[in-house]
């Protein structure tokens, strides 16, 4: 997973660290200077799958970013059934055993998802057959595609995610934020006790986010001159130039 920077919270002046995290977002580093520490990257996969995906079109590698915003999407699809749920009153651990036996086949989610929609939201939810051609065509035909193809799957996509979370924090907000504190929870179990942890979040897509772009060419837009100015910032700093 993309490699982001972080400050070594021991350090005088900042030393900025590149560093790789993966499906927990826990890295264990060490800076120059051998100061230990964990950084923990809060989000859940809908997040983290879009960071990937986003940095995945920005470096051409078209089928990546197709694969992770794709499986962003499915992620959003789960984390909306398990608003639902808990808006609904159930205990989302009990809700585990029947999640299971969806998780494996997208169909089964997906039709789970359509009916608790229809009777939460009161309107039926428009699936795009254009994004289900095309995601048949990349990921289960392995079809490389060019960059304004890939652009325009991830744009589509994307934006059918931001629509989705922005609806959901808008009626169920105390729902939402109960359940990715729960997936972030389970994610924590994995750090280890012995070392100082800097939290950080993911930064093209965050979910508890005042304003969430819906547009995107503005969020990528927005999301890739601030990831560079960072980095020519971090790098002047480390020069000693800044
Ligand atoms: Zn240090």
């Amino acid at each position: 997973m993309k490699s982001t920077l972080i400050g070594c919270p021991q350090c005088s002046g900042f030393q900025f660290i590149e560093f790789d995290y993966f499906n927990d977002g826990i890295a264990n580093i060490e800076c120059d200077n051998k100061h230990k520490f964990t950084c923990f990257v809060q989000g859940t996969n809908v997040e983290k799958l879009l960071e990937s995906g986003v940095h995945a079109l920005a470096n051409k590698n078209t089928l990546e970013a197709c694969a992770s915003i794709y499986a962003a999407y499915e992620r959003s699809i789960e984390f909306a059934i398990d608003v639902f749920s808990h808006h609904d009153g159930i205990d989302l651990e009990a809700l585990e055993a029947t999640k299971k036996s969806m998780s494996n086949q997208s169909e089964r989610q997906l039709g789970a998802f359509l009916m608790l929609y229809f009777r939460k939201i009161g309107s039926p939810y428009k699936l795009s057959r254009k994004v289900t051609e095309e995601r048949n065509k990349f990921i289960h035909k392995g079809f490389i595609p060019g960059i304004e193809r890939a652009h325009q799957f991830c744009k589509k996509v994307y934006e059918l995610i931001a629509e989705l979370i922005v609806l959901l924090k808008s009626r169920f907000p105390n729902s939402v934020d109960v359940v990715r504190n729960q997936l972030l929870q389970d994610f924590a179990k994995g750090l280890p006790g012995n070392h100082r942890v800097v939290n950080m979040s993911t930064q093209f897509f965050h979910i508890p986010a005042s304003n969430i772009e819906t547009n995107f060419e503005r969020a990528f837009k927005l999301h890739m001159d601030a990831t560079r100015s960072f980095h020519e910032t971090a790098l002047k700093i480390r020069s000693g130039t800044l």
